[in-house]
């Protein structure tokens, strides 16, 4: 039994979606659940009307414009005027118009109850053009098989919860199959929380995890993972096979072909990951497995909007592990993740996601302890495999902040002002 994942460039237009149909109907037997993102970059259009809601600015063009476009889309898929996928869509459209009526400046909250929106909106047109052209999928609310947390933004999923859920409504093998959400879920008093940004391959992966299924294919703009992203690097190549640690890594480090957390629930059950280009679904993409292979060719992976923080003891004392642990402490606090770290006697240096407005906390807590630096603009480049003609190329005329190699990786941290990116 297979679980397909369809992201938001293979639905972004009518004839994506009359490809992604025919992909559906070419695969015998049909895939068991297919999780269908948001159309095209919908998910960045409704956080952009919600922070235009908050701020008190005038949003309503920009929504009707947003409607406009998924009203397009149906109209290019359905030719009769009055068919049912267009009460559908309003309806949605009228709810999405409610809710953010009723935001309310409860940020991670609001988000969620937001921008949830597009993928409801796209399962809906998706599930109703499939059972136009005659292929029956139902339409089931991730919401109620995805339970997690109430953690806003970043839902951590409640297994038990989740498993029995996704094995009573979706019970295989059932005469039907079924279309759902990715991304989205629900905390227990059924709450919208969405899994974190791109979090539609996890969703795949959970589903896949929850029903053993045979394996999880996620349909992609590129031909499968390559050993850099092509608007960066013009020399990719394909993986063929890539074992789940490896794959794991790379997406640890920034890798953006496949979300972080969808290796784990696959791997626990040995499940296969395909990554597949749904322009061509002939060819054969990348398979991660749980298979041993000899060192694969170099990946390059960038890590954009990075900054370093130094923190220099102004005590005459030396960097020990009591004042890492005060350091580490509020970074789990704020739930940020350490990308590079580097030790010396009286500094300690770490290299994370931008913070943004978490920086004037962390400054204000520690600042009785340590003289606190900070440069941002920066690019992590990680090139796993390397060889020293790769790290000679790749850091050549580049000022580089932070540098460190292992036996199999190199990591650099340069300076990348907007303005060149
Ligand atoms: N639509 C969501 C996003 O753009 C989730 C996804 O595409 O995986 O982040
Ligand atoms: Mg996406």
């Amino acid at each position: 039994m297979k679980v397909f994942k369809f992201g938001g460039a293979s639905v972004r237009d009518a004839n994506a979606v009359r490809n992604l149909a025919g992909i559906v109907r070419s695969h015998h037997p049909a895939p068991f659940v297919i999780v269908v993102s948001a159309m095209g970059k919908s998910t960045n259009e409704l956080e952009s009307i919600l922070s235009r809601k908050w701020s008190d600015t005038h949003f309503q063009d920009q929504l009707n414009k947003f409607e406009e476009y998924h009203l397009h889309i149906c109209s290019e898929l359905f030719s009769e005027t009055n068919h049912p996928v267009f009460e559908k869509v309003s309806k949605l459209f009228q709810a999405l118009r409610d809710s953010l009526k009723t935001v309310s400046k409860h940020f991670e909250k609001d988000h969620d109850q937001i921008v949830s929106f597009g993928e409801l909106i796209s399962t809906t047109i998706v599930q109703t053009y499939l059972n136009h052209t005659r292929v029956a999928y139902k339409l089931v609310d991730a919401r109620e098989i995805i339970i997690t947390d109430s953690n806003y933004g970043e839902g951590r999923v409640r297994w038990d919860l989740t498993t029995k859920a996704i094995n009573d409504k979706l019970n295989y093998p059932a005469d039907t199959c079924f279309l759902t959400q990715g991304f989205i879920g629900a905390d227990d008093s059924g709450n919208t929380v969405t899994l974190g940004r791109e979090g539609s391959d996890y969703t795949a992966a959970i589903i896949a995890h929850c029903l053993e299924a045979d394996s999880v294919t996620i349909w992609k703009d590129v031909p499968g993972v390559l050993n850099a992203d092509p608007s960066r690097w013009n020399e990719t190549t394909k993986y063929e096979v890539i074992s789940y640690g490896e794959a794991a890594e790379m997406t640890y480090y920034g890798a953006s072909v496949i979300h972080p957390k969808t290796i784990r629930p696959l791997a626990v059950k040995k499940i296969p990951l395909i990554v597949k280009s749904f322009q061509n679904p002939e060819k054969k993409g990348t398979r991660i497995a749980d298979v041993q292979h000899e060192a694969l060719e170099p990946a390059v992976i960038f890590k954009p909007n990075q900054c370093l923080i130094s923190f220099q003891v102004c005590d005459f004392s030396f960097i020990n592990e009591s004042k890492i642990s005060l350091i580490f402490h509020l970074f789990e606090e704020f739930n940020i993740q350490v990308n590079m770290m580097q030790s010396s006697a009286i500094s300690f240096s770490v290299c994370v996601d931008n913070p943004d407005d978490k920086m004037k906390n962390i400054i204000n807590s520690l600042s009785a302890e340590f003289d606190i630096f900070y440069n941002d603009q920066l690019e992590l480049i990680t090139i796993k495999n390397y060889r020293q003609e790769l790290v000679d190329r790749i850091t050549r005329n580049q000022e580089v902040l932070l540098e460190q190699r292992t036996r199999r990786n190199f990591q650099a941290l340069i300076y990348k002002p907007t303005w060149e990116s």
